[in-house]
């Protein structure tokens, strides 16, 4: 991470926040401009569309580790994901940013999928799967967040691939996350 970013994070972390942090602050923030003005920018890299395959999750399977293998053995590198179905269980995550670490969530009853989504990326040169989810129980309420796990009771996915340059996961100092590498 880049010296004035991680000032910058310190400085919010900061307590208390006073008159005097405020006049530190906009002095911080005027003097890394450049620097947070590169870090907003949106950042992007452009793909084509691959192939699409349509399949069935595998009953009893691991929703998130089933998607991944099938990714590694077709050699999809980089794609979109989604999948409906149900599960016997799962563990979704929220991320607590001020903490910097995933709050986990076990879900020990069977449940709707009603949409699941991410993508599948590389990190540490393999295809690695990000899954976020939607499920709901038997009076529609539902549970979302982060998907840690998930048992397959039966289910349907699709996957996009999206042919381009590489795109890498590597640990972001600022967030505490593995994020894509744009550049
Ligand atoms: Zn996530």
């Amino acid at each position: 991470m880049r010296r004035g970013i991680r000032a910058i994070v310190r400085m919010r972390e900061a307590a208390p926040r006073g008159p005097r942090w405020m006049r530190a602050w906009k002095r911080l923030l005027w003097r890394y401009e450049e620097e947070l003005r590169e870090v907003r920018m949106v950042r992007a890299k452009e793909f084509r569309l691959g192939r699409t395959f349509l399949g069935r999750l595998p009953e009893e399977g691991e929703l998130g580790q089933a998607l991944a293998e099938f990714c590694r053995e077709h050699g999809v590198q980089a794609g979109w994901i989604s999948a409906i179905g149900t599960v016997r269980r799962a563990v979704l995550g929220y991320f607590d940013q001020q903490a910097r670490t995933y709050l986990r969530l076990e879900v020990e009853k069977p449940m709707e999928i009603v949409s699941c989504q991410g993508n599948v990326s590389l990190k540490d040169g393999q295809p690695f799967v990000h899954l976020h989810i939607v499920l709901s129980g038997s009076d529609g309420q539902t549970l979302a967040g982060h998907l840690f796990e998930g048992t397959v009771f039966v289910g349907e996915f699709w996957v996009q691939e999206m042919i381009g340059p590489a795109l890498e996961r590597r640990p972001d100092e600022g967030s505490g996350l593995a994020l894509w590498d744009l550049g």
